[in-house]
C-alpha cells in the first residue's frame, strides 16, 4: 500500500480527526466510520464523525453512533470541525459530491487526507488512498488496513461488531461482491465475540408493517418486467410517497426483491422524490449498471449496484433507463 508509513507516521502524533462518510449512510458507511472512530479514540486521538444526512434508525444500537454529527441539523459545527481537523478520513465513497455541502470545505481543508472506499472511479484528492473495488466493503478494507497497521490486537467486541455490520449490509449477508478476504474477516471477528445471529436479527427482520406494506405495493402494482432485456423496474409516485408516507429509508433494500425473478439480471427502482428523481440499479453479473448511472443519470457506484439521479419527469426518466438499456444489456431470444 503507498504511502502506509506516512499514515503510520502521522498517526504516531496525536491528531484532530474527522471521519466523513456518504449521504443517506448505510451499515458500511456507519460501521466502518464508527469502528474507526472507536480505535483512534482508544489511540488518544481525537476523532469525530460527521454523517451528511440522518441515519436509519436499526443502527442506533451501534456503540458511538450518539456522538456523530449530522451535517443537515449542525452545519456550523459541521464546517468548524472539517475547518479545524488535521486528519480527514474519508470512509465508503468516492467523490467529495457525495458528501453534498461538505465537499468544498474538504477540499479547502489542509489536513491530511485519507480514503477507504471500494467504489468504482475514485477522485484524487486525498494524501493517501486505499481503492479496491473488490472488497466487500469499507469495513474490510479497514480490517485489511489495521492488519498492515498491526492494531489487530486492539479491536474490541464493539470494534469487531462495527465492523461485521459493515461486511453483512454490504454482502447481503454475504451473498455478493465477496471475496477470500470477506470470510476470513468475518471468521475474526466472530472469534472475537460478535454475535453474528443477534446482528442479522436486528438489521434484516425490522421492517415496519408500513415498509412490508409499501414493498407489496411495489411488487404488486409497481413493477414493470422487460423479458427480452431480463429487466425489472419499480416506480413509485409522488402521490405514493403521499399515501404511504414514505419517509427516508423505507424504500430501502425493495430493488433487490426484482432479481429474485429467474432470468431476471437488471433490476431498476425509480422514484419521484419532492425535487428529483432517483434511481437505484442492481445487476448481476457482467452487466454494468454503473456505466448506465455514470453515462445517463448524473450518478455511480459499483458494477452491480449503483444510483443516480435526473432533475425530469418521472415518465421520462423511465422512459429514457428504457431506450439506454439496449446498449448494456444482450437482447434474449429466449425470454423468461
Ligand atoms: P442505492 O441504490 O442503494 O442508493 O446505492 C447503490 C450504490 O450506488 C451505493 O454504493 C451508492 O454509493 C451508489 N450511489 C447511489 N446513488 C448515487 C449517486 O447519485 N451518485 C453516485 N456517484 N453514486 C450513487
Ligand atoms: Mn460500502
Amino acid at each position: 500500500m503507498e504511502g502506509l508509513q506516512e499514515l503510520k507516521d502521522k498517526l504516531l502524533q496525536i491528531q484532530d480527526v474527522v471521519i466523513l462518510t456518504h449521504r443517506n449512510p448505510d451499515g458500511d458507511a456507519l460501521g466502518s466510520s464508527l469502528a474507526l472512530r472507536s480505535l483512534l479514540l482508544k489511540m488518544g486521538h481525537t476523532a469525530k464523525v460527521i454523517l451528511p444526512s440522518d441515519y436509519p434508525i436499526i443502527f442506533s444500537f451501534m456503540e458511538g453512533i450518539d456522538d456523530c454529527i449530522v451535517f443537515d441539523e449542525e452545519i456550523d459545527k459541521a464546517k468548524e470541525l472539517v475547518a479545524k481537523a488535521s486528519m480527514i478520513f474519508c470512509l465508503d465513497f468516492n467523490g467529495l459530491d457525495r458528501i453534498d455541502k461538505l465537499g468544498p470545505d474538504v477540499l479547502q481543508s489542509k489536513a491530511y487526507k485519507v480514503l477507504v472506499d471500494h467504489h468504482l472511479d475514485p477522485e484524487p484528492f486525498p494524501d493517501f488512498t486505499f481503492s479496491d473495488t473488490a472488497a466487500s466493503s469499507t469495513c474490510e478494507q479497514l480490517f485489511l488496513l489495521w492488519e498492515q497497521l498491526d492494531w489487530l490486537s486492539s479491536m474490541s467486541l464493539d470494534v469487531a461488531t462495527s465492523l461485521f455490520v459493515g461486511l453483512i449490509t454490504d454482502t447481503g449477508c454475504f451473498k455478493y461482491s465477496t471475496n477470500t478476504n470477506t470470510y476470513r474477516v468475518a471468521s475474526y471477528l466472530k472469534s472475537k465475540g460478535v454475535d453474528d445471529y443477534s446482528l442479522n436479527d436486528t438489521i434484516f427482520n425490522a421492517l415496519t408493517e408500513k415498509q412490508l406494506r409499501l414493498l407489496g405495493h411495489c411488487l404488486a402494482n409497481r413493477m414493470e418486467i422487460i423479458p427480452e432485456f431480463g429487466t425489472g423496474i419499480i416506480h413509485l409516485t409522488k402521490e405514493d410517497y403521499k399515501e404511504f408516507n414514505i419517509i427516508r429509508g423505507d424504500t430501502e433494500s425493495i430493488v433487490n426483491y426484482i432479481l429474485m425473478i429467474r432470468g431476471i439480471e437488471v433490476a431498476a427502482f425509480i422514484r419521484q422524490q419532492p425535487t428529483i428523481v432517483k434511481l437505484s440499479l442492481r445487476s448481476k453479473g457482467d452487466i454494468s449498471v454503473q456505466e448506465i448511472a455514470r453515462n445517463h443519470f448524473n450518478g455511480g457506484g459499483h458494477k452491480n449496484a449503483s444510483g443516480g439521479s435526473a432533475y425530469a419527469r418521472l415518465e421520462d426518466v423511465i422512459h429514457r433507463f428504457k431506450s439506454v438499456l439496449p446498449k448494456y444489456v444482450k437482447e434474449k431470444t429466449i425470454h423468461v
